[in-house]
């Protein structure tokens, strides 16, 4: 039996899982979707990613989705010699500028302007806040700071001045560099981190647009500024992501479960699709077993109504990858017995809006529910229906065929929905011919069972892509 789950798990690939072999394991164990974090990968690196995945996903025998993360105007120190060192607390580090290969007495920071930045007495936060610094002196060049809780500083992690603004641009060139090799490579999905505002979406919507790169876009919600003005970074987003790392650096830590809550509800009145990301299972980087309070936190957020739960250092760089996305996975299909299916279209549907494709997918989860329908299936060309349907939380399977590939591997983040690569369907009795042979093959058109499809099919002699607009529901006899 396939799997048939409603929440997505999002992996972070790094060198733990760099061999197809792994990659390929970690698909089987139930990985959606595959996430390049480009603050630890060049374009080397990047592009052979992409290609490993998909190799991967071929010896699985099922296409996946690939996020590029880009670093986004964030901070970070440079490369450590050695790739880390050991800070003591109460000894001092200097934060130079420029970039040189740092060690336990000083390492770089990359923005002239970052003296400036900061005052006597200000705290720094490096590695998502692991490591706390206080600044003593301030140079024309350099920091120099007192470490208060030390640990092992790592190359190229994460610098935060909790509070501050930062005079960066919305993407560095790094970023516009890393996407035109992502894009290259043909990723689904680009994230953009450390979001401030609808502003930073835009800016990278235009690059995207300029260059004629069709990606949907994700915004990561890490900063302050975001979830202050977080229904207009949702809007301009197509997906969003509670990125608790940073933002449990730059917001008190007790705000996290709360604001979880929050993201995910702005998103889903918006119909955008959310993942849960950091930490979920930190303990696996380390031992084959979690604890039980990361258990609880990523059950928790499937009930909250994540659509997706994310795995980052777990998986890059843990001893336990396959193990770890396995574990999400078991944690997440067992939480999913608990959702609130009714509870849930019931609130959605006084979310919608008056148009006729809301409507008709609202109408289509409804006619599911009444007939007990086995799976709703959504033809779909560009993914709309398959998108508009999983809005609504469903308990049915959403079955979306696509002659699309980018389309297929892209709908792997929504909640719900099963993405299949079919051949090109043309007329409605092909559409619907389709429909049912993909639901056959996923044992969901028995005899007796039926079909909910819903399709924006055109019809004779219609010019142009139809939206929704149909609604069929056949049984098997
Ligand atoms: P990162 O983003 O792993 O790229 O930092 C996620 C987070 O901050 O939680
Ligand atoms: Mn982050």
């Amino acid at each position: 039996m396939m799997d048939m789950g409603k929440s997505k798990i999002v992996a972070t690939l790094g060198p733990a899982c760099r061999g197809v072999e792994t990659l390929s394991d970690m698909i089987e164990a139930g990985m959606d979707m595959a996430r390049i974090n480009a603050s630890y990968a060049d374009a080397e690196v990047i592009s052979a990613e992409v290609e490993a995945v998909r190799e991967a996903s071929r010896r699985a025998g099922r296409e996946v989705g690939i996020i590029l993360d880009l670093m986004g105007p964030k901070l970070r120190v440079g490369e450590v010699a050695g790739g880390e060192a050991t800070l003591a607390t109460g000894s001092r580090l200097r934060l130079r500028v420029g970039s040189f290969a740092g060690d336990a007495g000083s390492v770089s920071v990359d923005l002239p302007e970052f003296p400036s930045l900061v005052g006597t007495g200000d705290t720094v936060l490096l590695d998502d806040g692991a490591i706390v610094l206080r600044v003593e002196e301030i140079g024309a060049s350099e920091v120099v700071c007192r470490v208060v809780s030390g640990g092992v500083l790592r190359s190229r992690k994460g610098l935060n001045l909790p509070g501050k603004t930062l005079p960066l641009p919305s993407l560095t060139d790094k970023d516009l560099a890393d996407l035109r090799v992502g894009v290259r490579a043909g990723v689904d999905w680009v994230a953009l981190s450390f979001v401030r505002s609808g502003e930073d979406l835009e800016a990278l919507r235009g690059v995207l647009r300029e260059n004629g790169w069709q990606l949907p876009v994700i915004a990561k919600v890490e900063k302050r500024e975001a979830v202050q003005d977080l229904d207009a970074v949702v809007k301009a987003a197509d997906a969003v992501m509670v990125a608790r790392g940073d933002l449990g650096v730059e917001m008190p830590l007790e705000e996290i479960p709360l604001l979880q809550k929050r993201i995910i509800a702005a998103a889903a009145r918006q119909g955008k699709p959310v993942i849960t990301a950091t930490q979920m299972l930190q303990s696996m980087m380390e031992s084959p077993a979690p604890t039980r309070a990361e258990v609880t936190d990523v059950a928790n957020a499937v009930l909250d109504g994540s659509d997706a739960v994310m795995l980052s250092g777990e998986t890059a760089v843990g001893g336990f990858p396959v193990a770890a996305v396995e574990t999400m996975r078991r944690i997440a299909r067992r939480a999913e017995t608990a959702l609130n299916y009714a509870a849930w279209l019931d609130e959605r549907r006084r979310w919608i809006g008056k148009g006729t494709v809301e409507a008709i997918c609202m109408a289509a989860c409804e006619l599911a529910l009444q007939t007990e329908a086995s799976a709703i299936v959504t033809p779909t060309e560009s993914g709309f229906t398959a998108r508009q349907v999983s809005r609504f939380r469903p308990r049915q399977p959403i079955l979306a065929p696509t002659p699309d590939l980018a389309v297929a591997r892209s709908l792997n983040l929504y909640w719900g929905v099963h993405p299949r690569l079919v051949g090109v369907h043309g007329g409605v009795e092909a559409t619907f011919r389709a429909a049912e042979e993909v639901a056959r093959e996923a044992g969901l058109f028995e005899r007796g069972q039926t079909l909910v499809i819903t399709a924006g099919l055109k019809a004779p002699g219609q010019k142009g892509i139809p939206t929704t607009n149909t609604i069929h529901c056949v049984t098997a006899p």
